[in-house]
């Protein structure tokens, strides 16, 4: 298989700080429609990882393709233009606007001549907006404001936001913290269902639900890939056990 038939591919990717490489030589390559997760210890670079493909931070060298398109040498705009979404931690949603109107500021807009806060009502916006809320399970929550989701719904209501995009890559960071073990079955049934379209990687430390979800788990460890493949293969692993798993 050559590079040109992933959706991703990461090739000999290094970041140093100060001398330090966080990141080091690394190589993986995501398919289309592929759930990803990445585990590993506390410090193993996950989050530079991310930070890395979405150019919140500049590689030292090698190459990242998202559909042969090189993104190294993108802007942050740049890269969320070409289809790639990222998810933080801690959710960035509007507090004080309900959840029609945090998805449908969220709609992508293009270069509106009346600015960034000028709000399209149309009908294709609504009915997306619609649609959006229900992958979402929310759909019954559309004039609620914001704060007054409960922590997963608020989770949700930021994959929306993104979804809303319509990219081709979404990254989540530890999606489920701090979940019900209800609201966690529910995110894997949405994290299922939003892959028809696209792929998505995941950081995550609940096993549990790295079960549910991931097609194939990457474990970083100093900054280098320790094991690769699908979950069965991964929790027998003795290395994986040593570093990670038997914590
Ligand atoms: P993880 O997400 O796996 O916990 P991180 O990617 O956050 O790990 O961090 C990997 C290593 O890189 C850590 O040792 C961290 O201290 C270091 N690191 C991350 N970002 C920076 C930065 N901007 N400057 C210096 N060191 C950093």
């Amino acid at each position: 298989m050559s590079d040109t038939d992933f959706l991703l591919a990461v090739e000999g990717l290094t970041v140093s700080f100060d001398g330090f490489k966080a990141v080091n030589d690394l190589s993986f390559y995501v398919d289309e429609r592929e759930i990803r997760v990445i585990i590993g210890p506390n410090g193993a670079g996950k989050t530079t990882v991310l930070d890395l493909i979405c150019g919140k931070t500049k590689a030292t060298s090698g190459s990242i393709k998202f559909r042969n398109k090189e993104l190294t040498k993108l802007r942050e705009n740049q890269i969320v233009e070409a289809g790639v979404g990222r998810k933080f931690q801690t959710p960035s949603i509007y507090d004080d606007l309900t959840v029609f109107e945090n998805l449908e500021i969220s709609y992508p807009r293009g270069r509106s001549v009346f600015g960034a806060l000028a709000f399209r009502r149309d009908d294709a916006v609504r009915e997306r907006v619609q649609e959006i809320a229900e992958a979402i399970f929310l759909s019954d929550q559309l004039q609620r404001r914001a704060d007054f989701l409960s922590h997963g719904q608020k989770q949700w209501l930021e994959i929306g936001m993104l979804l809303i995009q319509d990219p081709d890559l979404l990254m989540l960071d530890e999606p489920v913290a701090g979940m019900s073990v209800s609201e966690r079955i529910k995110t894997a049934e949405l994290l299922h269902r939003i892959i028809k379209d696209r792929s998505v990687i995941v950081i995550e430390h609940d096993m549990k639900f790295v079960e549910d979800i991931a097609h194939k788990v990457t474990v970083l460890h100093q900054g280098q890939i320790l094991a690769e493949g699908p979950m069965e293969k991964i929790k027998t692993d003795p290395r994986v056990i040593e570093v990670y798993l038997g914590h």
